[in-house]
């Protein structure tokens, strides 16, 4: 755990980190007495609402269908955090703009930040971009100093969902005591949920044609491929601000041609022009992956949830990979 700034004090309990303000906490200010959460991207925000239920109100900091690896933060977006109980967001890996928030943030209120990754299991980025044709760094290419080696799509690891909502439901708990049975049994539900998920994706997947998922986006399911044994590649970096090389193009189609695939995934992040392109070269279809960070305005408002998108993804994967 890296520690920034003088002003905020951080306690440890029980493998989560908490940074609170130095003002001693008092009630929230709101009109209810709900606890008032504001997370950064749709996992959390999603967790957070399953973990809560009705004793929170909670909202998300990005609008949908934003890209959180470049996010530029709004001088409204430190307001709302700083009017909020809990600030939820993954980690530092992945909003490295977190730290700015919660400086921001302590000087005036008692806002509880959390950092809801705290003791996720950890994958590194690939190593060079010779050694992987879906090579991604985030923010490796234009911020050296702010490197990360590590993959920050972390929620798409089943045990790692569980960490997280562990952590959010310890911090609702910490805030708001009175109701932590309601929490804790919310969490305990919910997590049964995820495990009854990733049991489907254990026995659906074990018996495919393919194991290869070639994924013309970024670079965002290794945690996903990791947990079920299957070969990832992808096409862009962190957050497609880079177009592939030409060499990379050519050895997806490549990929494609030589592992006799029938179908190739896109997401919402990167518009499909690269996918389509790859399609019409080489005769495959294309499929949807939601990665859970970048849902879109759409399918936000009609209600998609973590799970709803991670069976959609079990759907896909089953017939891209021509499972039994
Ligand atoms: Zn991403």
């Amino acid at each position: 755990m890296r520690l920034f700034f003088k002003k905020t004090r951080i306690i440890f309990l029980i493998g989560l980190t908490l940074i609170l303000s130095c003002t001693p906490a008092e009630e929230p200010a709101g009109k209810d007495d709900r606890l008032a959460v504001i997370a950064t991207i749709f996992p959390l925000y999603d967790f957070a609402r399953n973990v809560g239920g009705d004793k929170v109100a909670v909202s998300m900091l990005l609008p949908p269908g934003s890209d959180v690896h470049h996010y530029e933060l709004k001088p409204n977006d430190i307001i709302r955090v700083s009017k909020a109980d809990i600030f939820l967001f993954t980690s530092f890996e992945l909003e490295q703009w977190a730290y700015k928030i919660i400086n921001a943030a302590a000087e005036k209120t008692n806002m509880l930040a959390v950092e809801t990754g705290q003791g996720a299991f950890l994958l590194p980025l690939p190593e060079s971009p010779e050694q992987d044709p879906g090579y991604s760094a985030a923010g490796q290419a234009n911020d050296p100093d702010h490197a990360s080696k590590y993959d920050p799509h972390i929620w798409l690891d089943a045990a790692n969902a569980q960490k997280m909502i562990d952590n959010i439901a310890a911090a609702f708990i910490l805030r708001d005591s009175k109701n932590s049975e309601v929490y804790r049994e919310n969490a305990e539900r919910y997590k049964r949920q995820l495990t009854e998920l990733d049991e489907q994706y254990r026995t659906q997947l074990s018996a495919c044609k393919t194991k290869t998922v070639l994924h013309a986006g970024h670079w965002a399911f290794a945690y996903l491929a990791n947990r079920y044994h299957l070969h990832y590649r992808s096409a862009y970096n962190s957050s497609a601000d880079a177009e592939p090389s030409p060499q990379q193009i050519l050895s997806l189609m490549e990929q494609v041609r030589a592992q006799k695939l029938r179908y190739i995934y896109y997401e919402d992040l990167v518009a499909p022009k690269l996918a389509a392109t790859i399609a019409s070269e080489t005769g495959v279809e294309l499929l949807k992956l939601n990665n859970g960070h970048d849902v879109g305005k759409k399918d936000f408002q009609a209600g998609e949830t973590y799970l709803s998108l991670m069976e959609k993804n079990l759907i896909n994967l089953k017939k891209g990979m021509q499972c039994r």
